[in-house]
């Protein structure tokens, strides 16, 4: 398989300044890797030797997880193989927003796609959010689901005519959105701003720990720390692993969120303490292009304060560039008077597929399937996987294949 990008741009101890001038104090990690007594599943054995099943899962992200839970409640047999833990790629990185306001507008869309495959669009991520809402409540997962509203806001100076446009859009795509005067921050006057209803939050690797302990009672199988090296497709699929163990299959599934470099970028996240309360729970976007997304984390503070996370000044570039974190860090302070310390930061990539979709079903190689591109919609993204590429493998239509299919040479990774 072709070399991947690397997991963390930023990661480790490296010396970046604050805003303020001073070095953060912080090893960079996303805040959902302090609860690691809830983790352990996360951590499987790594495979050991040469296996059989009927289908197998490479990349256990949200994505591949999906895939393999949706097929292991059908009585199919997956083998999940990762390099890392479980969500130990982007899954664990993202800011696990579960929104159908869709990044790039929905104004946008519909003049790419037109009103009926951006309502279908729409729908898909709706159902989304529904479904792992459903999944949360069937398995009793501890993953600190909310229904919360989200924010759509311009950055100041500019004309409402964007959002205008944005708002007639949305509604004809059949969103639930309305105008309103202001978001509902004490202190930063968002000026006019868009409502929309009902989106989604929780903790990622919560869920994915919930979800694998779902999986393995299935009688799934899941080998962590066991990087593939080589996996192919065909009349008769296999994967092979760097220590020289295979598993044969008769399908294959390629989670491993692969692209080419010049469809992904660097995004950055620094999350703050804040006083309880001070923000209402709720998504917060601006419409720049590069835009800023925040959200907040009810007690998720290293003092058990509430944790504003602020995401934002994406990159094309690879390299990590420190002083991003300091510019985010200044714009959210500029507009948060209230938060107090840094307590994490991390960066990470975001892999963008076509037309702000992602790129999921059946590859050029026979037997094979990918999920790949889920941009910043990607959690959603791969919920729309694990139930269009279970439909493939069990040879039924799924309502939302012709909006995903991969055409292109990004499907192949
Ligand atoms: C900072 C940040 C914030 C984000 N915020 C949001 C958000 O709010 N909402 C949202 O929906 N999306 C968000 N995203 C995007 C989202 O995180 C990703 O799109 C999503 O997690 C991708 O899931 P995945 O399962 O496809 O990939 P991943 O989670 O990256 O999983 C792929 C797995 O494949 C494994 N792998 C790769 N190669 C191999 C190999 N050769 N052998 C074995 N294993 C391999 C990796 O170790 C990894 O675990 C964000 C991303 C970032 C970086």
């Amino acid at each position: 398989m072709q070399a991947r990008y690397a997991r963390t741009p930023c990661s480790g101890s490296q010396e970046v300044q604050e805003s303020r001038g001073r070095p953060y104090n912080r090893t960079m990690a996303s805040c959902w890797y302090s609860d690691s007594n809830e983790l352990g599943v996360l951590y499987q054995l790594p495979l050991a030797r040469d296996h059989c099943s009927q289908v197998v899962v490479v990349g256990g992200g949200m994505a591949g997880m999906s895939v393999a839970y949706f097929l292991a409640l059908e009585g199919v047999e997956v083998a999940v193989l990762d390099d890392g833990p479980i969500g130990g790629g982007m899954t664990g990185l993202s800011t696990a927003h579960l929104s159908y306001a869709l990044e790039g507008g929905y104004a946008r869309l519909e003049a790419e796609f037109g009103p009926e495959l951006t309502r279908q669009v729409s729908e898909s991520h709706r159902a989304a959010v529904a479904i792992i809402e459903e999944i949360t409540f069937k398995e009793s997962l501890d993953c600190q689901f909310l229904r919360v509203d989200g924010y759509l806001f311009n950055p100041p100076g500019q004309p409402y005519t964007n959002l205008e446009f944005e708002l007639r859009a949305a509604r004809r795509a059949g969103l639930e959105v309305e105008w309103m005067g202001r978001a509902p921050l004490t202190g930063l006057d968002s000026g006019p701003c868009l409502r929309f209803r009902d989106q989604g939050q929780f903790h990622p690797l919560r869920y994915l720990a919930g979800l694998t302990r779902a999986f393995l009672r299935l009688g799934g199988k899941v080998y962590t720390g066991t990087q593939v090296a080589r996996a192919r497709g065909g009349a008769a699929p296999r994967v092979e692993t760097v220590d020289g163990f295979r598993i044969d299959c008769d399908r294959l599934v390629l989670a491993t969120n692969s692209g080419p470099q010049g469809l992904t970028s660097s995004t950055y996240v620094v999350a703050l303490r804040l006083p309880r309360g001070s923000v209402p729970v709720a998504l917060y976007w601006d419409t720049l292009p590069c835009y800023h997304y925040l959200r907040v984390v009810p007690d998720g503070a290293t003092d058990g304060s509430d944790l504003l996370v602020a995401g934002g000044e994406d990159q094309v570039e690879d390299a990590c560039s420190p002083i991003h974190f300091a510019k985010l860090e200044k714009w959210v302070r500029e507009r948060f008077p209230q938060a107090r310390e840094v307590d994490y930061l991390w960066s990470g990539k975001v892999i963008n597929g076509r037309h702000q979709a992602a790129l999921i079903g059946a590859a050029r190689e026979e037997n094979t399937f990918i999920v790949s591109g889920g941009g910043g919609h990607g959690l959603t993204h791969g919920i729309i996987a694990g139930q269009l590429i279970g439909d493939l493998v069990q040879g039924r239509p799924n309502q939302w294949a012709h909006l995903y299919a991969p055409h292109r040479p990004l499907a192949t990774v």
